[in-house]
């Protein structure tokens, strides 16, 4: 600690995100599926792009994103002039936090909610809240309950990370509804393409004026490293949040490859029809072997153990066996490990690698 330069009263207690580690000393056959990636990669569409860009390095990017917000626009039946785009969806997170929380305010979000949440709030000097869960699923009551003439935001994920559960749209509304008046609902929307017919909340932000919807590239899209993420909400948010955005922050890369990759029906189409075929797939094996998974609506799976020395026993199995799970104690639930949906070939490799560890347990 340096006796003069000192952050911002705060900073000091967050705690350090953990990323993934992608890689097992002397092992070539690794398979990651701690991360919630695509495991197809980019589409040829996005790789195409990304090969294109690079002839106009010299020049600034879009500062305002006119192109890709218009392609956001226009796939999912938007207004282009209430989006804004981001380094992630992070970035969104971290831009609300900023623009709406600070000392002396709340920050509320469901138990098992993303680790951002806590971590954008206490940057912004805000307090981070978390309100409890009913069976590993946001509660719409405890959120109430929690919230205050201090909540400045709300967040909640649908579908969540990481427990993969959903709350229907009548409890996000009622939610919506019934929040103290200063108060912004953030839906964070992450997996929402993965959750059949869910629109991530877009129909709820054109209907109230406290409601924000947050999205992202990093999952569906297979562009996690590219770093491409969005928001939708009312004018007067879009607004405001417009005023902290870097003029340019996205490079024309990352502009330039996002929207290539919207345009990738036949992509899309495969890792949402792979995807929900080996979740089905890989939750019934899980049962079959004695785990339980919570229904899960997003490209992951989390696989409850007796406990958190059986679950850390069987991450341990799969690391040994060159498989990379994500172990959730960070999230409070120590005795389960979330499983990223890989292709089938992997997806056989972490069945069979827990059903035989499972089968040696006493
Ligand atoms: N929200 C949720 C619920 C997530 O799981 C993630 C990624 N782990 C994000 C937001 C952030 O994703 P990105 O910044 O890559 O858009």
């Amino acid at each position: 600690m340096h006796a003069h330069i000192r952050p911002q009263p705060g900073i000091l207690d967050i705690a350090l995100y953990q990323g993934g580690t992608s890689k097992i000393a002397g092992r070539d056959d690794v398979v990651k599926l701690s991360s919630n990636e695509n495991p197809f990669g980019p589409g040829d569409m996005a790789r195409q792009a990304y090969a294109r860009a690079g002839h106009d390095l010299h020049r600034y990017p879009s500062t305002d994103h006119a192109s890709l917000r218009a392609a956001l626009g226009a796939h999912f039946g938007l207004d282009a002039g209430r989006i804004i785009c981001g380094a992630g969806s992070d970035e969104i997170i971290s831009f609300l936090c900023q623009a709406y929380a600070g000392p002396g305010d709340e920050v509320l979000y469901s138990q098992h909610g993303f680790l951002m949440y806590r971590i954008s709030a206490m940057a912004a000097g805000a307090t981070p809240v978390a309100a409890p869960e009913q069976e590993r699923t946001a509660d719409v009551d405890a959120l109430l309950a929690a919230a205050n003439k201090r909540t400045k935001l709300v967040f909640i994920a649908n579908p969540n990370n990481p427990t993969g559960t959903m709350i229907p749209m009548e409890e996000v509304a009622r939610l919506a509804d019934g929040l103290p008046a200063q108060a912004l609902l953030v839906l964070d929307g992450a997996y929402a393409e993965y959750a059949a017919g869910y629109d991530g909340g877009a129909a709820l932000v054109d209907q109230r004026d406290n409601v924000v919807m947050t999205r992202t590239f990093s999952k569906l899209f297979g562009l996690g490293g590219l770093r491409v993420g969005w928001g939708y909400g009312p004018q007067h948010v879009i607004d405001v949040l417009n005023r902290l955005r870097g003029p340019f922050n996205l490079s024309s890369m990352q502009l330039d490859v996002a929207e290539a990759a919207l345009g990738d029906a036949a992509h899309i189409n495969r890792s949402l029809t792979e995807n929900a075929r080996m979740r089905t797939w890989l939750a019934a094996k899980l049962n079959a072997i004695g785990l339980a998974t919570d229904a899960s609506y997003g490209n992951f799976v989390l696989a409850r153990f007796r406990d958190a020395a059986q679950a850390d026993a069987c991450n341990s199995a799969l690391l040994a066996d060159g498989l990379i799970v994500r172990q959730v104690g960070s999230y409070g639930l120590p005795e389960a490990l979330r499983i990223t949906i890989g292709d089938e070939s992997a997806c056989r490799r972490v069945a069979h690698v827990i059903a035989a560890f499972m089968e040696a347990q006493p």
